[in-house]
């Protein structure tokens, strides 16, 4: 398996030498901005100074319990640190598709009855209306995996809770910052059950994650600045058992302007409905003329179908201009890490939600030393290493593909070729450039230029 793997922190035991770690500090130039992912980094030579808690152990507030906040809960709490999770709605159904990569599956040791589908065919569907399937390069094995976020969410949020952090079930408002270095932040939330509002509660902690997504109030609180955001609708739709059986192991994604000026319309099939939906982040007042496009041209085969729930909500375009502010960091939605051009987020939420906190209990030994902003930039520099580049090529990607349905026919007829589906599925399921094969690629290049000029002429 290809997926990318990181050393594990439990029982991490510092050398000496260690203690005088090279702490490599982004300046506030850093800023992720679209169309021009550039850092300028100051690499310093720091001795870890931070005291040593006594009594206690370093406490940590995650506030948001979707993937991001799930995966960093756990990861705090089997590494130490007291941790509190903040959650306003324990049965919260994020709006979202669901699809999630194989390598989510592996990395995050999901149990196969989360997962409602196994998709094996993803039919890419054109303006005028040329579908072309893919899914003939995969292993018996592979397949894109088709959750529920209900599902999904407490099962990680229960696994957390189960390694030892404190659930909460309540509404953060906001943050008194600490005056005095080491001292604690203070957070104060409504205690909520979903329905209505309880009593205002605080809480005293030593850093705060801040996973509570696209709206993001910890965000706020840091003034950690604004992104671009698309608006993205779905309908979850009960069709007959009969038309279900279509979308047994097969999703669907629909191009063209009918559909969105720049994203593209999907269905993605669950246990018992199919999700159809769409985005768009040019035209957001036609978003709902949008998604009945959308249906229309999914047609027949959702025909007798009945809508049983509508969800629409923003999707991140980018990274904020500052994910980390001295105690505080961003992960998933809250930081923008949502992939342009698919919307694919889920990984990355709980992707970074982890590293975060791999980064604090490492920085915090397990809990025994206060961290400081050096120890939580420490996980920026991963995230920007590890995957700025892709998030840079998809920026690009998004720009050719969603330019004209002309350029989208072309790039619709390029997945008829064999190499082209193995790298686009290879780079979905686990995260990693395709190993290029020389000739191959040349030859796609040759019908490439082929497809761009028959759909310019
Ligand atoms: C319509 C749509 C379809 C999508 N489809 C896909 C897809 O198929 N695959 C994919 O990978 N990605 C998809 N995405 C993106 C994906 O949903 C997000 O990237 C992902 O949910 C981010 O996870 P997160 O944990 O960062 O944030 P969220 O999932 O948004 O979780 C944030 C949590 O914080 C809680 N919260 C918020 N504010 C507060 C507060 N003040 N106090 C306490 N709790 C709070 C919320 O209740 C929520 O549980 C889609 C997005 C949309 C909108």
């Amino acid at each position: 398996m290809a997926s990318i793997t990181f050393k594990s922190f439990i029982g991490l035991h510092q050398s000496s030498m260690e203690k005088h770690r090279h702490h490599s500090i982004t300046t506030p130039s850093e800023c992720l901005v679209p169309s021009q992912l550039h850092y300028r980094r100051l690499t310093v030579v720091a001795a870890k100074s931070s005291p040593t808690i006594t009594g206690r152990n370093l406490r940590v507030a995650v506030v948001g319990g979707g993937p991001a906040g799930g995966a960093a809960a756990e990861t705090l709490a089997k590494g130490g640190i007291e941790t509190f999770l903040i959650e306003r709605k324990l049965d919260n159904a994020k709006p979202c598709g669901g699809s999630i990569p194989l390598c989510m599956v592996e990395e995050f040791d999901l149990p196969m009855d989360i997962i409602d589908r196994r998709v094996t065919n993803l039919k890419i569907i054109s303006p005028s209306n040329v579908a072309v399937t893919i899914g003939k390069t995969l292993k018996p094995h592979e397949y894109i995996g088709m959750v529920r976020r209900e599902l999904l969410d407490a099962y990680l949020r229960d696994r957390a809770e189960a390694s030892g952090a404190t659930i909460i079930n309540g509404l953060f408002v906001k943050m008194d910052k600490p005056q005095e270095k080491n001292a604690p932040y203070i957070l104060h939330y409504n205690t909520y059950n979903g329905k209505t509002a309880g009593e205002r509660t605080s809480i005293e902690v030593d850093a705060v994650i801040g996973a509570d997504g696209a709206n993001s109030r910890v965000a706020k609180s840091i003034d950690a600045g604004d992104y671009e955001y698309l608006i993205a609708i779905q309908e979850r739709i009960k069709i007959p058992d009969k038309k279900m059986k279509y979308y047994e192991n097969l999703a669907e994604m629909y191009v063209g302007s009918d559909i969105s000026p720049d994203f593209y319309g999907w269905v993605y099939p669950k246990s018992d409905h199919v999700d159809v939906g769409t985005g768009t982040l040019r035209h957001k007042p036609d978003i709902e003329k949008l998604q009945l496009a959308t249906r229309l041209r999914v047609g027949e085969k959702i025909q007798g179908g009945k809508i049983i729930w509508v969800e629409a909500h923003p999707m991140p375009q980018h990274p904020r201009p500052r994910r980390v502010v001295e105690r505080v960091a961003l992960v998933g939605d809250a930081a923008g890490y949502v992939m342009k051009g698919s919307g694919e987020g889920i990984y990355f939420a709980a992707k970074s939600g982890r590293m975060c906190a791999e980064a604090i209990v490492e920085g915090s030994e397990n809990g025994r030393k206060m961290v400081d902003e050096g120890d939580l930039r420490s996980y920026l520099e991963k995230w920007d290493t590890i995957f700025g580049p892709t998030f840079k090529k998809m920026d690009m990607v998004d720009k050719v593909f969603y330019r004209s349905n002309m350029g989208k026919e072309a790039v619709v007829e390029l997945f008829r070729h064999e190499y082209a589906q193995k790298m686009i599925l290879e780079s979905y399921l686990y995260k990693t450039v395709a190993t290029v094969n020389p000739l191959e690629r040349l030859k796609l290049a040759v019908s490439s230029i082929g497809s761009l000029v028959r759909a310019n002429a």
